[in-house]
């Protein structure tokens, strides 16, 4: 199931979510990934799936929408690991251009010092690239590296990419408590955005399940001086504190698009409930997905969230 959705986001509108990275090879192994471990911790591009597949399970999503009049504001990469791992990411999206929708594309920017991850993304309408932590200690604890990676690299060549890229480059930083929110975090990252001038800069909290269970958002009094300063000093902060919306929808059978969504994006009860109840369906449709070994339900934050079962994703 590589297309899914059409998902809602307040960054995006309604997005084909595009999953073209199987469970979960990436370059980080964050601490607060929403879509468990990382199995394959790697920094070497290759090929995953063929790009005429992909084209082809995006074109039927794309249909399915339609046959519902369903609006769609983007194709949108967003793996359940990182995207520009995939080494034909250039032909990728140039090929989904046929479609002749706004192509985004959310990375968490470790590779983007290597010359064809940024022409690959030139090809992009938008880009998030991850800024989570400027200072060495910070980006090791909470972002996990693969040992090949060059934090300075990766920022001089943000910075570069700033400079090449022609669509809207935003930038998402995940505040977690302790690690990446002391005075010192913030000044270093109100700098380095200062210096990049993104369309946006977004700043989100943990309120899905984190691989690690020690992981919480700043405490509020914290995350208000946090604002301050960086809204003191940038014009393109924005927030994404609050839950998503409800408006997921299924286009085709039901149970295929709850696993198709909840492999990126795990669903709280009360968005699944009504999903469901948009399609005109009960609970047994999860019931039955669970026994199955498909889902698993995570308790996290006095909230239930339901995601799809791979290797590194266990339900409490
Ligand atoms: S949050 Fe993104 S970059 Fe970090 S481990 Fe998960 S998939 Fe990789």
């Amino acid at each position: 199931m590589i297309a899914f959705g059409p998902i809602p986001s307040r960054r995006l509108g309604y997005s084909i979510g595009i999953n073209h990275i199987p469970p979960k090879h990436c370059t980080y192994a964050c601490v607060y990934c929403q879509v468990g471990r990382t199995s394959h911790l790697q920094v070497s591009r290759r090929a995953f799936y063929p790009v005429s597949q992909i084209i082809d399970e995006v074109g039927k999503k794309i249909a399915e929408s339609d046959s519902i009049n369903h609006p769609i504001d983007y194709l949108t990469l967003v793996p359940d690991g990182e995207p520009t791992l995939d080494i034909n990411l250039a032909e990728l999206i140039a090929e989904l251009k046929v479609y002749r929708l706004p192509i985004a594309v959310i990375s968490n920017a470790s590779l983007i010092d290597r010359e064809d991850v940024q022409d690959g993304l030139l090809f992009a309408d938008w880009v998030s690239l991850k800024v989570d932590a400027i200072g060495e200690d910070d980006w090791r604890k909470i972002n996990r590296p693969h040992h090949h990676l060059s934090l300075p690299s990766i920022l001089k060549n943000i910075l570069k990419f700033r400079n090449r890229f022609h669509g809207e480059l935003v930038t998402e930083t995940m505040l977690v408590a302790d690690v990446n929110d002391s005075d010192e975090a913030i000044q270093k990252l109100a700098s380095f955005l200062l210096k990049l001038q993104p369309f946006k800069s977004y700043l989100s909290i943990p309120t899905r399940p984190p691989s690690e269970t020690w992981v919480h958002p700043p405490d509020p009094s914290t995350l208000q001086k946090i604002l301050t300063v960086l809204s003191d000093e940038l014009s393109f902060i924005d927030v994404l504190f609050e839950a998503e919306a409800l408006d997921f929808i299924s286009t085709g059978i039901i149970s295929e698009d709850i696993l198709g969504i909840t492999a990126v994006h795990p669903l709280r009860e009360e968005a699944l409930k009504d999903m469901l109840r948009r399609s005109g369906k009960d609970w047994s449709v999860v019931d039955q997905l669970i026994a199955s070994n498909k889902l698993i339900c995570i308790h996290y934050r006095d909230e239930r969230f339901y995601m799809r079962c791979a290797p590194g994703r266990d339900s409490s």
